[in-house]
């Protein structure tokens, strides 16, 4: 079952169904529809690992979610008892003020941060000073595939563990990164994954709603031929390829991250798609029905973003390889840095 298939799956009518689109870093954006009683099952999976963590009775926890709101310190937390222990949850935007995140995380001083990884550490490069001394145990980002530099950047900037998580929005928590063993362990108990080749095939067992069967992810894992010295039983996975934006290099040199660009905010736009190339110069692809009303903003924006390189705008986005992009920033330029 492919991304685009989604919207002709059946809905179950059930008054507490609440409807979530997804990023779209994968290349297209869906709705996954989902009822109060999964969206707690998706909770418990994703709250799993926790399990496992050396965490005090209450947890502080601040979570990177894409946006430019942050929470403060005396507004009241989200609260959830997981396992015997009682969380309280803030949330930090990863495109707000870098000192309201600080001032938050050193109010709070949070035993665990989870969130959009790329976000966690732009967030880091942004704030500058070291953030060892705020007692965070763990560091647990997801969202997108976790570069082996990120992984560092973040355990030094707060000197915690980071444990990574690999999900997707329509599936729910697919696989986490074991304290124990390190190993990413598959909830194969609740999730049907088929490895291959084409990508990733998932099941979801405890969706019934919106059934999604054999749904076609398309990241690259391949289930590990040895079992991990580990009391956890369940099996162990390596990712190899999973969906990531690129970062885009200013005109100064300094690397620019994809969750900077915030143009779905802009009036009449219906999708756009970032693209550097290798001579460092944008194109910015975008797709409106009133494209004279955008143009201008767009250009604004994107100046102001990244400074002192050329730019053009181009209207559609289906010039570039794959179709039905709805945001999604890459770069010739970046993948010859790395
Ligand atoms: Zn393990």
């Amino acid at each position: 079952m492919e991304k685009a298939a989604v919207a002709e799956v059946p809905v179950a009518s059930d008054d507490s169904i609440r409807q979530t689109r997804t990023s779209g870093t994968s290349g297209f954006q869906v709705s996954i529809r989902n009822t109060v009683r999964e969206r707690r099952f998706r909770r418990a999976l994703l709250y799993r690992p926790h399990l496992f963590y050396d965490l005090p009775a209450d947890v502080r926890q601040v979570v990177f979610i894409d946006g430019n709101w942050c929470a403060e310190a005396r507004m009241p937390p989200k609260r959830f008892e997981y396992g015997g222990v009682r969380y309280r949850t803030w949330f930090a935007g990863v495109a707000a003020d870098p000192e309201m995140i600080r001032n938050l995380l050193r109010a709070l001083r949070p035993q665990l941060i989870r969130g959009i990884s790329s976000g966690i550490v732009r967030f880091i490069d942004r704030a500058g000073d070291s953030m060892r001394d705020l007692g965070v145990r763990y560091v647990a980002p997801g969202g997108e595939y976790l570069r082996p530099q990120w992984r560092e950047t973040i355990g030094e900037a707060f000197g915690a563990t980071v444990l990574d998580r690999y999900g997707a929005t329509e599936s729910g928590a697919i696989a986490w990164q074991c304290p124990l063993c390190r190993r990413y362990h598959a909830n194969v108990d609740e999730i049907v994954l088929e490895a291959g080749p084409d990508g990733l095939l998932v099941t979801p067992l405890f969706v019934s709603s919106q059934p999604l069967l054999r749904y076609r992810l398309g990241d690259i894992v391949t289930f590990d031929e040895s079992a991990p010295d580990c009391r956890i039983g369940l099996p162990t996975i390596t990712i190899c390829r999973a969906r990531r934006d690129d970062w885009v290099i200013g005109g100064d040199g300094r690397r620019i991250s994809p969750l900077s660009f915030q143009f779905e905010r802009v009036p009449f736009l219906d999708a756009w798609r970032l693209h550097q190339n290798r001579d460092g110069s944008l194109c910015l692809y975008f797709e409106s029905a009133q494209p004279e009303r955008v143009t201008e903003e767009l250009g604004r924006r994107l100046a102001a973003t990244v400074p002192n390189r050329p730019f053009e705008l181009c209207r559609g986005i289906w010039r570039l390889e794959r179709g039905g992009k709805f945001k999604r920033v890459s770069s010739d330029l970046a993948a010859l840095s790395e």
